[in-house]
């Protein structure tokens, strides 16, 4: 199965692909100020979680690849939860430095953890099970969408790792080109051309990458030619967002043939809400949306 194999982004680059995004875009100053540093954190947290790998069935997965299911369910994968809840703080500390809109809940999910160890905090075990947010949101009294950004924030870099390790399990697997993630089968939130045209898709969950087909639309498979359209504004010429007349999603693409900075997709996302708006004005949606984790316009 082809996957690409683009290299980690540094702190350092992550940061200089913030600035360079900033001074084209002056209108995201400060969305791009708060969201590079929480990539900065992210990134900083991945190198140090440490977790044990997700060893799959021999038989079990001969049988999800012959059907084209993705390895494991969401639920299955692992959370490192020292690092999480350092990262959690963190995420809090920058809300409450740079981000008015999410100070308050930031605030609130710092004085709920408390001093000590914030997993052995019994708010921070309840944040790791997913199912529980809304029950903890109304305890705290926060909204649940700010919530499940902290929560998801901080879990994702503990998700990304087991979604590293268990694409080894699909060096060998037949092709996959489908419109859901081969490792945890959520759907994808962005797309890209490589150097090369190949198209591929990132996991909206786990941020994985796999190629897909370059024609037709990923998220319902249809190929019918009047189906597919796109729009793009002749400034920003890297960009295209797919629009599907038959199912009425949407998909934003990003030609990195044609970007002149460092590929890092969720510095990306957040600066091309515009696109959005524009999709979600002309009727078609997002199917993640809203994306976990993902509440831009908090910052
Ligand atoms: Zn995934
Ligand atoms: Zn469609």
């Amino acid at each position: 199965m082809t996957q690409t194999t683009r290299p980690e982004l540094t702190k350092e680059e992550i940061t200089k692909t913030a600035g360079m995004i900033q001074r084209s875009r002056p209108a995201y100053g400060a969305l791009i100020d708060f969201y590079g540093q929480v990539f900065v954190a992210q990134a900083q947290s991945r190198i140090h979680i440490a977790l044990d790998p997700i060893i799959l069935d021999p038989a079990l997965l001969a049988l999800k690849q012959e059907n084209g299911m993705p390895l494991v369910d969401p639920s299955q994968f692992l959370i490192d939860p020292a690092q999480a809840g350092i990262l959690l703080k963190k995420l809090c500390d920058l809300s409450v430095a740079h981000a008015p809109k999410l100070a308050h809940t930031g605030e609130k999910i710092l004085t709920a953890l408390g001093k000590g160890k914030p997993e052995l905090n019994p708010i921070f075990s309840v944040l790791l099970n997913n199912q529980d947010l809304e029950k903890t949101a109304t305890l705290l009294d926060i909204p649940l969408d700010e919530l499940t950004f902290f929560a998801f924030s901080a879990m994702a870099p503990s998700i990304q790792s087991c979604a590293v390790q268990l694409a080894s399990y699909l060096k060998d697997a037949p092709e996959f080109k489908k419109g859901y993630c081969p490792v945890c089968g959520s759907h994808p939130d962005v797309a890209f051309l490589d150097q090369d045209g190949k198209k591929f898709l990132l996991c909206s969950l786990c941020a994985h990458e796999w190629e897909t087909h370059r024609m037709g639309c990923v998220f319902c498979d249809s190929m019918e030619k009047e189906d597919q359209h796109y729009f793009f504004s002749s400034e920003e010429k890297e960009y295209r967002v797919y629009l599907c007349d038959n199912c009425h999603n949407y998909l934003k693409l990003v030609d990195l043939r044609k970007l002149d900075r460092s590929f890092f997709p969720k510095l990306e996302q957040i600066s091309t809400l515009h696109l959005d708006y524009k999709a979600q004005e002309k009727g078609y949606k997002s199917p993640n949306h809203p994306p976990p984790g993902s509440t831009p316009l908090l910052a």
